[in-house]
């Protein structure tokens, strides 16, 4: 896999609403092992695969990152913000985030304030940025109103494989997603690829729906983050025994095609990739929700990265898991064609 492209995925802020510098990256990525290239009204990028084939293969990997949008610059030249998606906001005391404006990235900090500190819940709403500006005029010829911000931080390599980031929930989705396409490619796959990245699954989910509609695909895979349980203070009867490192993570959920998990099994057996199960009785709160439900119904399969401290500035992923990801994905790609039954039940 391509770390260099990975780390400039997760470099690159793509707040829920404004992914389009992230959507470029991925179109300049794909376009060598695409046979075509399509973007959407609302901001979606798919990369396809033998376009020609019955046999059409949804991926999804949501390119949105949760974030914070700017509302007000007050008369001092601090700014204010509303929550983009289930951000943390006591997680962001004192911490470094960048208004991105007009393409620039601009430095600026969260004011750490006394009576946040002891605040048990602290909102989006009162949280104050503070940009080095002395007045409002002064602020806002560098940023503006509707100007999206988040965390200001690097890659971090930890011990173990391991990496520390901003939003591998869930540009780590979005990469295995192309990476999984591109060695497809590269082993000849016969099966329609359709690689999507979605846009706005952080706040509303659209992305997954415009994509799905469109493909009108006979199945689809999505790739999205998951929670573990190796962490303090969780607990592995609430969805399984989830650890980093252990592999990528299959859902076992009512939305979730069981042939399409049985056929994943089997790979995964057969190639010697170790996988985890997940447990979610209802839905999944991904975009495997949002395309199972699209035109006539969608077979769907939801494929996992475990991650640590999911929607903060310091989440953690192994790159062991993402390997895996990409390997089992690939070889479901290339196994599929017409004939595969998705019914659980035979007539
Ligand atoms: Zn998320």
């Amino acid at each position: 896999m391509n770390l260099d492209f990975l780390n400039e995925l997760l470099l690159t802020p793509s707040v829920s609403g404004h992914e389009e510098a992230a959507q470029q990256k991925i179109l300049a990525y794909t376009k060598p092992f695409s046979h075509r290239q399509q973007c959407d009204a609302t901001g979606n990028v798919l990369s396809i695969l033998n376009p020609e084939s019955p046999c059409k293969v949804l991926l999804c990997g949501h390119i949105d990152e949760i974030g914070f949008i700017v509302t007000h610059v007050q008369e001092n030249g601090m700014l204010r913000l509303a929550a983009a998606g289930g951000v943390r906001p006591a997680l962001y005391i004192g911490a470094p985030v960048q208004i991105v404006h007009e393409g620039n990235s601009v430095p600026g900090v969260v004011a750490v304030m006394p009576s946040l500190l002891k605040s048990e819940a602290v909102k989006a709403k009162d949280l104050v940025v503070d940009i080095g500006a002395s007045s409002r005029e002064e602020a806002l010829q560098h940023v503006a109103i509707g100007d999206p911000v988040c965390a200001d931080t690097t890659v971090r390599k930890l011990l173990g494989e391991n990496i520390s980031a901003r939003a591998l929930d869930d540009r780590s989705g979005a990469f295995v997603i192309v990476e999984a396409m591109r060695r497809a490619a590269e082993k000849k796959a016969a099966a329609g690829i359709y690689a999507a990245t979605t846009v706005g699954e952080e706040t509303t989910g659209r992305g997954a729906y415009y994509a799905a509609s469109q493909v009108k695909p006979s199945c689809a895979i999505i790739v999205d983050v998951t929670w573990v349980s190796d962490t303090p203070e969780t607990d592995p009867a609430d969805t399984g025994d989830i650890r980093l490192g252990a592999g990528p993570v299959l859902c076992l959920s009512s939305i979730v095609n069981k042939p399409m998990n049985r056929r994943l099994q089997k790979l995964a057996e057969k190639y010697q990739i170790p996988v985890q199960w997940e447990i979610a009785p209802g839905g999944t709160s991904s975009d495997a929700d949002t395309v199972n439900k699209t035109g006539i119904g969608v077979p769907v399969a939801l494929v996992s990265i475990p991650l640590r401290y999911m929607h903060s500035s310091v989440e953690i992923a192994n790159l062991r898991d993402l390997e895996g990801a990409i390997q089992l994905i690939s070889e479901f790609l290339l196994s599929m064609d017409e004939s595969f039954s998705y019914s659980p039940i035979s007539v």
